[in-house]
């Protein structure tokens, strides 16, 4: 580390150690003062520390990082941000300061779904055509399971060659599958299996809102099955990336390869963009980002939108008048973990396509 470097007072207060927003400094300030929380001396320590990791150059922080047997891949706000996490934790511990229990997922259950489309058409009556599922332990930081299911799409049964091009999901995959109810209901089947929701807490974590506020919420809307309670909540990964490692929200690709990894099999896959998501919040984790839930689908109780009793076209008891249905849907919007500082929120599917494009 660096020697000559001064850190002023203001900064000695930041936690983060950032000299960038003045408004950030004053928040944290306030925040110890109220709950006492910063006023252990290691908090300034480990500004310090923090201050000169900001004024590394690159060289000088892959040395750190290999010195210290830390993977010293990626751009250099990552290097910033594993190294001040190491400081952090080793002179926390070293100090004693208790770490507030939180209460974070077991599991991640990595969704990414992939849906039939046509090309420049944005009105597109997308329905999901491959359903993959890794499930991620948290504490070990592996891949234990995996889902995979494509689904038979009702409305357009005939890929587009664009949709073909793109998923790389041929047509005799999707003739030979199940709907969308039945698939669903075997991955809630491996779900159980998994004991997740019972003895296992999990989240579901998805690159972007899109997956379950458009293509899940859509896909239970078009089979007139209620939206699944598991559904409600999510962990969207680019919200957290971005936050984490203080940069813009960007792609899968550009996820990837910030953290100096690439992809790994075919892009729009589903199977292999879960894959390559899953890699990415397990490299997170590795880095000591807390993963939860920061994206959610409200409901009006009123209308009892997330009922737990499983409604598929199949069950006739279970059934419900389509004007039942929309009415629940219609009460659902998605809500964002701290939405009033949030000035990046990007849940448009138009946006979305923008970005893929790019
Ligand atoms: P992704 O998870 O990025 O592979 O995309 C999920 C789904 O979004 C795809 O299966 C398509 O249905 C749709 N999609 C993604 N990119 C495009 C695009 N450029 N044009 C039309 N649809 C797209
Ligand atoms: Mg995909």
């Amino acid at each position: 580390m660096s020697s000559g470097s001064k850190v002023s007072v203001d900064e000695g207060v930041d936690p983060e150690g950032s000299s960038s927003s003045l408004t950030s400094v004053k928040v944290h300030r306030l925040k110890g003062i109220k709950d006492g929380q910063y006023s252990n001396p290691v908090f300034k320590k480990l500004s310090v520390i923090n201050g000169e990791i900001n004024r590394m150059p690159r060289e000088e922080l892959i040395s750190k990082l290999g010195e210290l047997k830390l993977d010293s891949r990626g751009v250099t706000d990552v290097l910033k941000k594993r190294l001040k996490t190491y400081y952090r934790e080793k002179k926390l511990t070293k100090a004693h300061v208790p770490t507030p229990k939180k209460s974070l997922p077991e599991f991640l259950m990595v969704i990414d779904f992939e849906a039939t489309c046509e090309e420049n058409n944005d009105n597109y009556d997308h329905e999901i055509i491959e359903f993959p599922v890794i499930l991620v332990c948290v504490e070990s930081k592996q891949v234990v399971d995996e889902f995979h299911s494509y689904c038979k799409p009702r409305i357009n049964p005939q890929l587009s060659e664009f949709c073909v091009q793109l998923t790389g999901i041929t047509q005799d995959k999707v003739d030979s599958a199940e709907e969308f109810p039945k698939v669903l209901r075997r991955m809630e089947d491996w779900m159980k299996s998994h004991e997740l929701g019972a003895k296992n807490k999990f989240a579901v974590l998805t690159d972007g809102p899109w997956d379950m506020s458009r293509f899940m919420y859509h896909q239970c809307r078009q089979n007139k099955i209620t939206y699944p309670r598991w559904g409600g909540k999510w962990i969207n990964l680019r919200k957290a990336y971005s936050n984490f490692y203080q940069c813009r929200r960007t792609k899968l690709n550009d996820m990837l390869e910030n953290l100096g990894m690439t992809f790994e099999g075919h892009l729009h896959s589903g199977l292999d963009d879960s894959r390559n998501i899953a890699r990415i919040a397990i490299r997170l984790a590795e880095d000591g980002c807390e993963l939860k839930v920061n994206e959610y689908l409200h409901y009006d109780r009123n209308e009892n939108a997330f009922k737990s009793k499983h409604i598929t076209p199949d069950s006739p008891k279970g059934s419900t008048s389509e004007e039942e249905l929309n009415q629940s849907m219609d009460g659902l919007h998605l809500t964002n973990d701290g939405a009033a500082n949030e000035t990046e929120e990007v849940d448009d599917l138009l946006e979305y396509y923008r970005i893929q494009r790019s």
